[in-house]
């Protein structure tokens, strides 16, 4: 049957793949015509595709697989093809355009105006909800368990090392992002990736982790102390503590992601610390690390049940020490759902 005048969606960016039939394999291509879809990779997964992919007939491409992918919707009849633009490289698409016949190429392709697949995404159902709980409850008994080696001396790589070794024995497919471990003066680093520095007698130390169960991420952060803490590292945390929690009651069903960020801004504002928050209060979570929404300064997104988000506030002096308190929640119609219940008050080791 033609379906003239009809557009088409083709799917490159794995996670959205994944999302949407099941496939998670690293090279695919998900082309959606009307009333067909079609999962093309290539030889390495022929029996992975057919054992993991829902609602789409799999394809084994001989060659590429985008451009398989392309030829067979062109040959589908349909009128243009919106493709990823986020996810497409120039390469990619220059690709995409020689695998149809140079006569349809005019127009084929359109970049999609909105992300095709992250606005369905962003909602998870409580499936998704029950995979992200239970990474999110293995990545607080990593943490619970790693307070035992966090002693002066250590490294933060080790930190790292045991954190990473514990959560694959426990199951976890890999970790969601670099672990950071910042001891120190690097804890003032919002991004301080675990080195090869000691741990100091005194002061932070910021743990930010995620692990990876059933392709969904977790992601939290603690900060500890090392020693005696000085009376403004500890007025530091409590602000910190404060602007953390004041966010997350404010993550309801209705709030704005912009509200959301200005309850935590606002508390260190009065704290005096504001210009030392240097980034968002947080991000969506879910097959990826970060996802829509972005829960920032001025974003207009309404939190609806079903998103998964982060609350991190942090608090960065240069050259002196930085506190980060992090947690994952899901929205809900009233109280947000922590999924990231470890301990929040001040550790001393
Ligand atoms: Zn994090
Ligand atoms: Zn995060």
């Amino acid at each position: 049957m033609q379906a003239r005048g009809l557009g088409a969606v083709l799917v490159t960016h794995l996670p959205d793949v994944r999302y949407l039939c099941g496939f998670t394999g690293s090279n695919a291509a998900l082309a959606v015509a009307p009333r067909r879809t079609a999962l093309f990779t290539d030889g390495r997964y022929t029996g992975q595709a057919r054992e993991e992919t829902v609602g789409a007939r799999v394809v084994i491409a001989k060659k590429s697989a985008l451009g398989e992918a392309c030829a067979w919707l062109s040959e589908a009849g349909v009128e243009r093809v919106f493709f990823e633009g986020e996810h497409t490289t120039v390469a990619q698409l220059e690709a995409m355009r020689k695998a149809i016949p140079a006569s349809r190429r005019r127009g084929f392709f359109q970049a999609a105006g909105d992300p095709l697949v992250s606005a369905l995404r962003q909602v998870k159902d409580e499936d998704e909800i029950a995979h992200m709980r239970a990474a999110a409850a293995l990545g607080v008994r990593l943490f619970e368990d790693v307070l035992e080696k966090i002693a002066p001396g250590v490294t933060e790589a080790a930190i790292a090392a045991e954190l990473e070794y514990a959560a694959r024995l426990a199951g976890a497919e890999g970790m969601s992002f670099e672990t950071i471990v910042a001891a120190g003066r690097r804890s003032a680093l919002p991004h301080g990736r675990a080195t090869a520095a000691r741990l100091p007698r005194r002061g932070f130390v910021t743990l930010d982790f995620g692990v990876i169960l059933n392709g969904y991420c977790s992601d939290m952060t603690r900060t500890v102390h090392l020693g005696r803490a000085t009376p403004q590292e500890r007025e530091a945390y409590d602000a910190v503590l404060e602007a953390e929690q004041t966010a997350v009651n404010a993550a309801r069903a209705g709030a704005s992601c912009g509200d959301v960020d200005e309850a935590a801004r606002g508390v260190l504002r009065d704290a005096g610390l504001a210009k030392h928050f240097t980034h968002s209060t947080g991000h969506g979570v879910g097959l990826e690390i970060h996802e829509a929404p972005r829960v920032g300064a001025g974003q207009k997104t309404r939190l609806e049940p079903g998103m998964v988000v982060t609350i991190e506030p942090g608090v960065y002096l240069p050259d002196a020490f930085g506190v980060r308190i992090e947690d994952t929640i899901v929205v809900r119609r009233g109280e947000a759902e922590i999924l990231t219940p470890a301990p929040r008050g001040w550790i001393e080791l």
